[in-house]
C-alpha cells in the first residue's frame, strides 16, 4: 500500500461518535495535520494514543500543503482531521487534498460525524434534494443576497451560523423567503442537544425570549412551496390579488415573483413586455 492521506471524520460533540476505523487510521499515520493542535491533542488522549500533530489551518494551509505533500510524497501516510466533524466541510483541506492529487497520493475518506448531515436527517425535512451553503454571509444585505440566490431551489436549505447572529439570520431569512418552515439543530449529540421547528418569526420569539443564546447551530430551511406545487395563478393574477390585499405594487411583484423563483427583474419584464 502507497503512503496515503487519510480524511478522518472525528466528533462533532460526543467521543463515543468516532468510528473504529477512524481510531485505527489514526493510531496508523505517521503524523496528524490538525487545526487546532490542543483540540486534537484531546481527542488523541483519549484514545490514549501519541502521534505527531502538525498545525494545519485555513491561515497557513496554502504554505504548509507543499510540506505536507512532499513528506507524503516520501513515502509517510498522515491523517487529516478538523476541529470537530469531517474535514473540508466548511473547515480547511481543500488545497492539501488538490495537491496531494496532483502528487498522485492516493487520499482516503474515512468517513463519519457531520452537523449538516446529521441535522438533516432529523431535522423532518425533505431529504430527497438538499443544498449545502456553508456558513451564511456575516453581512445582512451580502445575507440577504445569498437567500434571495436560493428562493426558488428545489432543494432544502443547510447552513451553519454562530449563535450571536442566529436572531440576524432568522430575520434575513423571513425577510428574503417568507414563512417558509426552519429547522434549527443545536449542539447535536451533546448534552443539550435540541431541535427547534417552525417558522422564522415563531424561532425568533423562542430563543429571544433565553437570557443567553449559545451553543452550536445548524439552520436548516425547507424548500419554497412554489417549488412543489406550481403556483395556480399567473404573475399578473398574483400580483393583482396581492395588491387587492393592499400590498403596494413594488411589494406584491417582488414577492409573487419569489414565490415562482423569478428574479425581481425578471418578473418586471414579463409583466412590461
Ligand atoms: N466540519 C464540520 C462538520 O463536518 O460538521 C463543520 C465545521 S464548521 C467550522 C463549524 C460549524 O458547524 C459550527 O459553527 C456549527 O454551525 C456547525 N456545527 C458543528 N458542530 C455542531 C453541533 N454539534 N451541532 C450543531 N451544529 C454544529
Amino acid at each position: 500500500m502507497p503512503a496515503s492521506l487519510y480524511i478522518v471524520a472525528t466528533p462533532i460533540g460526543n467521543l463515543s461518535d468516532l468510528s473504529p476505523r477512524a481510531a485505527e487510521t489514526l493510531a496508523s499515520v505517521t503524523a496528524i495535520a490538525c487545526e487546532d493542535t490542543r483540540q486534537t491533542r484531546k481527542l488523541l488522549d483519549h484514545l490514549s494514543l501519541h502521534k505527531p500533530l502538525l498545525a494545519f489551518h485555513e491561515h497557513n494551509e496554502r504554505d504548509r500543503a507543499p510540506e505536507l505533500v512532499a513528506r507524503l510524497s516520501a513515502g509517510e501516510s498522515l491523517a487529516l482531521v478538523s476541529d470537530a466533524g469531517t474535514p473540508l466541510i466548511s473547515d480547511p483541506g481543500y488545497r492539501l487534498i488538490d495537491a496531494a492529487l496532483d502528487a498522485g497520493v492516493p487520499v482516503i475518506p474515512i468517513p463519519g460525524p457531520c452537523a449538516a448531515i446529521a441535522a438533516l436527517s432529523a431535522s423532518g425535512l425533505p431529504t430527497d434534494a438538499f443544498y449545502f451553503g456553508g456558513f451564511f454571509h456575516s453581512k445582512t444585505a451580502q445575507r440577504q443576497k445569498q437567500l434571495e440566490a436560493l428562493a426558488g431551489l428545489a432543494a432544502t436549505l443547510i447552513f451553519y451560523e454562530a449563535p450571536h447572529r442566529i436572531l440576524e439570520a432568522l430575520e434575513d431569512i423571513e425577510a428574503t423567503l417568507g414563512a417558509r418552515r426552519v429547522v434549527l439543530a443545536r449542539e447535536l449529540t451533546k448534552l443539550h442537544e435540541e431541535f427547534l421547528r417552525g417558522t422564522p418569526a415563531e424561532l425568533r420569539g423562542v430563543l429571544g425570549a433565553r437570557s443567553v443564546i449559545k451553543g452550536e447551530f445548524t439552520v436548516l430551511i425547507q424548500k419554497g412551496a412554489s417549488v412543489t406545487a406550481p403556483p395556480k395563478l399567473t404573475l399578473e393574477e398574483a400580483v393583482a390579488a396581492l395588491e387587492a390585499q393592499g400590498i403596494p405594487r413594488m411589494d406584491a411583484i417582488k414577492q409573487a415573483a419569489r414565490e415562482r423563483g423569478l428574479s425581481k427583474r425578471d418578473a418586471y419584464r414579463m409583466l412590461n413586455p
